[in-house]
């Protein structure tokens, strides 16, 4: 029944029987010596009736392919390999084209259900692209073995500002990213993600390519791309408006406390304060105290810079009316001028005004003589003699500004998140109290305070909101 036998010996033939894989032998023209017994179910001719045709015949629909593949294979005298589909069994066949001194033989076989998982992971991996680089999260991929970015999303460079070519092949740690304290964190996290092989979701902080920092929830895990370990980190929460949120809502809270104790305090302690100074007026114009009046006028104004204290203090209270009306910024600072010119030339210093032109705001007269009083005299106190102040005003979008800068030691970066608590002061003889009065005018205006500070002085900005 097995046609033309010749050609093999009977191990070969039980084998090619036996096989579960196909196999086919052609002569010169590519017609038919032998087929197995695969093939003869496959094909469900009855192989008896193939031998001497052509495969045209049987397998109309494949035949270019592998008369292609078989003369090519005779040609060259070099086995061909190929993969086909065919629709008229709906399978995917992988063919080796061997030439021999009768033709060519074909062993082939079943390859579909590799295929279709070729074509499942092609459909995850195109889905897994998908998601990664459409993700309105910030994604990276970095290589374990250098720590370097080997894909970064859409996100991701829109989020720190950097294009792909700059961040891809390029490490952490070159692009200097990942700020101070979250370094120790992450390398941590890496080191869990890399022995227990699970996610891991921790704090860090990332610096913007301009150096912003922004504070982030991340999730950690590894993933195997190419054949190489790596990590898929994502940014699951932005916690930067959280974190500052929270840092805003701890500065308002003291000065919430310190308000409540300003109402409640003030007024007690300047009470006898009052009547002890009448007294001392008193005793001021009596004749057997003459020998003590420069004395007594040293506790009376001692007295009255008590006073001040308490009605800087006072000026915290949360429940102070403001009494806002529509005025020229420019022309406060202009009255203020000669009262801090004076204050800065008897401290060998002196104060430039730098004034454009702004629409009218709504302010409270006396508090921004207060904030700029306050402002003014920080900047003189931070300079060595010989040092200017300027006071500037200008438009910036839909802001009006006030900066008041200084030439001066500047604020310790540590010391930064301590200023404007109340009575938090580096100076001998500070009260602490003039920031916090300046940001609880900025609040009662609606206006934003900023420092900006460095070893070369000091800016403060506050921005009234234009209406
Ligand atoms: P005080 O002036 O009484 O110390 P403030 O609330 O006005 O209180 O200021 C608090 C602290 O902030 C100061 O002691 C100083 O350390 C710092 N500071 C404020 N303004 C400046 C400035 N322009 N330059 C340097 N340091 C400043
Ligand atoms: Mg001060």
């Amino acid at each position: 029944m097995v046609t033309d036998r010749r050609k093999f010996s009977q191990e070969n033939v039980e084998q090619l029987e036996s096989n579960s894989d196909g196999f086919i032998h052609l002569d010169r023209n590519l017609r038919y010596i032998y087929v197995n017994n695969k093939t003869d179910k496959l094909l469900d001719r009855g192989r008896a009736t193939m031998v001497g045709r052509s495969i045209n015949d049987l397998m109309p629909e494949l035949n270019p392919m592998i008369l292609k593949a078989g003369r090519k294979a005779m040609e060259e005298n070099k086995k061909q390999e190929l993969e086909i589909y065919s629709e008229l069994f709906q399978i995917w066949l992988r063919l080796l084209v061997c030439p021999n001194s009768d033709g060519v033989s074909v062993y082939y076989m079943d390859i579909t259900k590799r295929k279709q998982c070729e074509e499942v992971l092609r459909q995850s991996d195109e889905r897994f692209k998908n998601i990664f680089q459409n993700s309105k999260i910030m994604m990276a991929i970095i290589r374990e073995k250098d720590d370097c970015h080997i894909e970064v999303n859409q996100t991701w460079l829109d989020v720190m500002g950097y294009s792909r070519e700059e961040v891809l092949g390029r490490s952490l740690a070159e692009l200097n990213i990942i700020s101070g304290i979250s370094q120790v964190r992450w390398r941590e996290a890496n080191q869990r993600v890399r022995n227990k092989e699970k996610l891991f979701t921790y704090e860090a902080d990332f610096r913007t390519k301009n150096g912003e920092i922004i504070n982030t929830l991340i999730s950690t895990g590894p993933l195997q791309l190419n054949g190489e370990a790596c990590r898929l980190s994502s940014v699951i929460k932005d916690l930067t408006r959280e974190k500052n949120l929270e840092v805003e809502l701890c500065r308002l809270d003291r000065l919430r406390l310190a308000a409540e104790m300003a109402a409640g305090l003030g007024h007690e302690i300047r009470n006898p304060l009052t009547s002890v100074r009448g007294f001392l007026q008193l005793f001021q114009g009596k004749a057997e105290f003459a020998d003590h009046h420069s004395t007594l006028q040293l506790m009376i104004d001692e007295l009255d810079r008590a006073n001040v204290l308490i009605s800087d203090y006072l000026n915290l209270a949360r429940d102070k009316q403001v009494e806002r009306s529509e005025q020229q910024l420019n022309s406060i600072i202009m009255d203020m001028y000669p009262l801090i010119q004076a204050d800065a030339l008897v401290r060998g210093k002196s104060i430039f005004l730098e004034l454009t032109e702004l629409p009218e705001l709504l302010l409270d007269e006396n508090e921004l003589r207060q904030l700029l009083h306050n402002l003014v005299r920080n900047g003189l106190e931070a300079m060595e003699p010989g040092g200017c102040v300027t006071v500037k005003t200008f438009l910036d979008g839909a802001e009006a500004v006030l900066a008041v800068a200084d030439w001066g030691v500047g604020i310790k970066p540590e010391l930064i998140s301590q200023i404007g608590t109340p009575f938090f002061t580096t100076k001998v003889t500070g009260t602490g109290l003039g920031l916090s009065v300046c940001y609880s005018i900025a609040q009662r205006h609606n206006a934003q305070m900023e420092i900006d500070s460095g070893p070369d002085g000091t800016t403060v900005y506050v921005r009234f909101k234009v209406s």
